[in-house]
């Protein structure tokens, strides 16, 4: 399963709640995406119908769920919250959907986790509005259908190759988000930063982007610390604050994590540099696969540290410098 090291307590998802932008226009970066969805969005209302279902495939913290609000704020409809992992039976899904007022957007995290017999439900609901219900046992079972009002599903993933074909094909629209790029991540701070009050300088604002793995929900997590940080020792939150807090929470210079590094660490001690199998990579860091997959391994490709090659993962020269190891002659 997909945890996210990243993810934190109640108090830190209630913090996120409230640095979320809630229109495209305050979305910071994905220009393209957002060029899309407001061209979905905007022709749908013009046609009063409720736009195409919408598959937001990307990494943790990207802006998943916060573009699903959009989507429901932008259209004016209500919001249903549910995940792949909260659904382990049709039944489960039965509930939801029947209880859609109509317009609603529907977003469930995680999709790739929901049962497969929820699954083949979901087709038919995405594709007609309507299910079919099973009643009675055994031979006298008869499946009976049920209307639902039409909805716009907003899927997550952090693997668009994990979902059945069928799944991905009922969508009409799939955006591949990206990482953030540090100007991006900068917007996010300074935005951040000025609702919480923070009086943070550009170069503090700098510092936090770039080291925030291109991911928002790092940005504005890191920033928090730094506002404790200078809480803490009665400091101005400047870039010496910026520098503790990111030293205290071993976040390195390009923005590597614990878990980063261990992976990192682990391909480049333990296995020479590999080529390495994901399976015995994630196993020696006491990770999920999937984690390492679709946390770790993104980043770690996007800030070229590590290759993948059909033989398994190598470190890149790159990897060896910033690590400080001598690339073993092979
Ligand atoms: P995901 O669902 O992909 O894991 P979220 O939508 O929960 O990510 O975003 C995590 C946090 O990052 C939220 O607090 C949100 O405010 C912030 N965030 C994400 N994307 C953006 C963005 N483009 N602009 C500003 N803030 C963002």
């Amino acid at each position: 399963a997909v945890t996210d090291p990243h993810a934190g307590s109640a108090a830190e998802i209630a913090f996120e709640g409230a640095l979320r932008p809630s229109t495209l226009d305050e979305f910071v970066g994905q220009s393209k995406v957002r060029g899309q969805l407001k061209l979905l969005l905007t022709a749908a209302t013009l046609q009063g119908r409720t736009p195409d279902h919408i598959l937001l495939a990307g990494p943790p913290g990207l802006g998943k769920t916060t573009l699903s609000m959009i989507v429901a704020e932008e259209t004016g409809k209500p919001l249903r919250m549910s995940s792949g992992p909260a659904i382990q039976h049709s039944g489960d899904l039965a509930a939801v959907l029947s209880s859609l007022t109509p317009g609603e957007v529907l977003f469930i995290d995680e999709i790739h986790r929901m049962a497969r017999s929820a699954e083949e439900m979901l087709y038919l609901a995405m594709e007609d509005f309507r299910i079919d219900i099973m009643v009675g046992k055994g031979a006298g079972a008869t499946s009976v259908p049920l209307e639902l009002s039409p909805f716009t599903l907003v899927g997550a993933t952090t693997r668009s190759g994990l979902l059945p074909n069928p799944l991905r094909d009922r969508f009409g629209f799939t955006a591949h988000l990206e990482f953030y790029a540090t100007e991006e991540l900068e917007q996010v701070v300074a935005r951040a930063a000025a609702l919480l009050g923070v009086d943070l300088a550009s170069d503090g604002v700098h510092e936090i982007a770039s080291r925030s793995r291109g991911t928002p929900r790092i940005a504005n997590r890191l920033l928090r610390r730094v506002r404790d940080f200078a809480l803490v020792h009665s400091e101005r939150a400047d870039i010496s604050a910026v520098r503790g807090a990111l030293e205290l929470y071993d976040v390195d210079e390009r923005g590597l994590d614990r878990l980063d590094r261990a992976v990192m660490e682990t391909l480049l001690t333990r296995f020479a540099g590999g080529p390495v199998g994901l399976g015995t990579l994630s196993m020696s860091v006491g990770e999920e696969p999937e984690t390492v997959e679709s946390v770790v391994e993104p980043f770690l490709v996007r800030a070229g540290l590590i290759a993948r090659t059909p033989r398994g993962r190598i470190a890149t020269a790159e990897a060896w410098r910033h690590f400080g190891m001598a690339q073993p002659s092979s």
